[in-house]
């Protein structure tokens, strides 16, 4: 018996240089969570567990050489690729899920294009994996699939393996309300419903989004629910909350490596005395990152007296390059930055340090420890797994997180200073009282959030999902 994990990505990329084919792991909360749980359970005395991931590898490769790579992957990394044409990748990956799911799901209506080419094309992906998992998949296997990608795939696996199979599926957006959902085309909206319902257990990080989820089930295929359990096609479903957490002891634990230590020391020595006001995210237009700026420039017009006396690191990942929006927003981004370091600064200081580029784990959690304050305010996100990142590195000498209401990780994170990140003034009276904060109050606030945080980290989300399917799987059994 084997747990199949599936996702769009692979928790590495293939990269070909010549003739030479390399694999540079991919980055992400879901393949670092995802690895953390398959970690635990490679070194757990559970001697018989087994695991495939499927997904697809971040490139194309010419059909002759699939073959024999997957073979070779398989034996030593686990893992199945799902081979997907550029062409294909362009109308799946940038067109369907980023430009239409994606903007639609975090209410950028807007922005969202719903063309039927790349409908056609999400069907035809989905259908890729569904193929692929059938070729591998063993009786009595666990299936888990992640994520918006693949959205049809559970119910085209139930269609084709029947109900011995356990299904799971773990959304790690946003599930927009009801009046957003049904803004999608009549039989796409219906389609991607009836995909999810082919799992036995459809998880979201919070309430909120399982109960639009059962409200959209409701509204558009009539089907009512008791306690987020429904009956669909003679079986239970369930939809449930499962906030998904880090792997704390990864994060707290690496903040005393010599590395990390090296790193910080560097950093504090640059930064003379200066607060360190901290954020990073995906380049995105959901992440809020013009309206932080906006709040950082308020800050400073409000509070001269800070002025020299603070450093912002704005670190953004590139992502996405491909779709007009995020060119826009780094256009966008590029003038504000510039705007407020020429209004402000001069020769021996810059108020905001921006890099445009992806950090690596040592830095980021040196960089997480020596912030002062954490400054988190996206319009809209699923969960934020960097505001969990945050907490877990403060040792010692705590700092503060701000961080929005629209967040998913809000909800476990009262203690933080909330803002609503459309508040530019709020927000910048919050980085004001972040930064005179008494060091008992920083403390106890990280304290409690760090005590809910360490206990339901990624490993009991994981656990209580995958305990979840069976619990669904036995009543199943029952009714049978
Ligand atoms: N991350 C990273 N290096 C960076 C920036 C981000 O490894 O330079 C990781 C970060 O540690 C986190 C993930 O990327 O685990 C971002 O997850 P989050 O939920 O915050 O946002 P998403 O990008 O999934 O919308």
């Amino acid at each position: 018996m084997s747990l199949l994990i599936i996702s769009n990505r692979l928790p590495f990329t293939i990269n070909h240089s010549g003739n030479e084919i390399t694999l540079v792991p991919s980055s992400g909360g879901l393949v670092s969570g995802i690895s953390s749980y398959l970690d635990y359970m490679k070194h757990s005395p559970v001697s018989d567990f087994e695991y495939l991931w499927v997904g697809w590898p971040g490139a194309y490769m010419e059909e002759s050489l699939q073959k024999n790579f997957s073979s070779q992957v398989r034996e030593n990394h686990n893992v199945i690729p799902v081979f997907i044409t550029e062409e294909e990748m362009d109308k799946f990956y940038l067109g369907f899920c980023n430009s239409t799911i994606w903007p639609l799901f975090h209410y950028f209506p807007t922005y969202a294009r719903f063309e039927e080419e790349h409908w056609e094309i999400y069907k035809k992906v989905n259908k890729y994996f569904s193929d692929k998992i059938c070729e591998v998949v063993k009786e009595g296997d666990t299936i888990w699939i992640h994520d918006y990608h693949l959205m049809l795939l559970p119910n085209m696996l139930r269609k084709r393996l029947g109900n011995k199979f356990k299904i799971g599926f773990f959304l790690h957006i946003v599930f927009p309300s009801f009046e957003t959902y049904r803004i999608m085309p009549s039989a796409w909206r219906k389609e991607i419903l009836e995909g999810l319902l082919g799992a036995d257990l459809i998880g979201f990080h919070t309430n909120e989004f399982t109960y639009s989820f059962l409200r959209s089930v409701l509204r558009i295929l009539g089907i009512s629910n008791s306690l987020g359990k429904l009956i669909y096609q003679n079986r239970i479903v369930k939809a449930d909350t499962f906030p998904m957490g880090i792997d704390f002891k990864k994060f707290n634990n690496a903040v005393n490596n010599k590395k990390v230590e090296k790193e910080r020391e560097e950093l504090k020595s640059k930064l003379k005395d200066r607060k360190l006001i901290l954020s990073v995210d995906r380049l995105d237009y959901t992440k809020g990152v013009i309206n932080r700026l906006k709040s950082f420039r308020k800050f400073l017009q409000d509070n001269p007296d800070y002025i020299k006396k603070v450093v912002f690191m704005l670190i953004i990942v590139p992502s996405r390059i491909g779709i007009d929006q995020y060119q826009e927003i780094k256009n966008n981004l590029d003038k504000l930055i510039s705007n407020i370091n020429s209004e402000f600064g001069d020769l021996d200081w810059q108020p905001i340090i921006y890099q445009y580029k992806y950090v690596a784990f040592e830095n980021l959690v040196a960089l997480y420890n020596l912030a002062d304050v954490a400054l988190i305010t996206p319009l809209r996100d699923g969960m934020n797994l960097v505001a969990k990142e945050y907490v877990a590195c403060q040792k010692y000498s705590p700092g503060v997180l701000i961080l929005s209401e629209m967040a998913g990780a809000s909800n476990e994170m009262p203690e933080a200073l909330l803002i609503n990140p459309n508040d530019i003034k709020q927000t910048a009276d919050s980085i004001k009282e972040a930064l005179e904060i008494t060091k008992e109050d920083a403390f106890l606030r990280i304290q409690k959030i760090q005590d809910r945080i360490s206990y339901y980290d990624v490993l009991e989300w994981a656990k209580d999902f995958l305990l979840g399917m069976d619990k669904v799987k036995n009543e199943n059994n029952r009714i049978e």
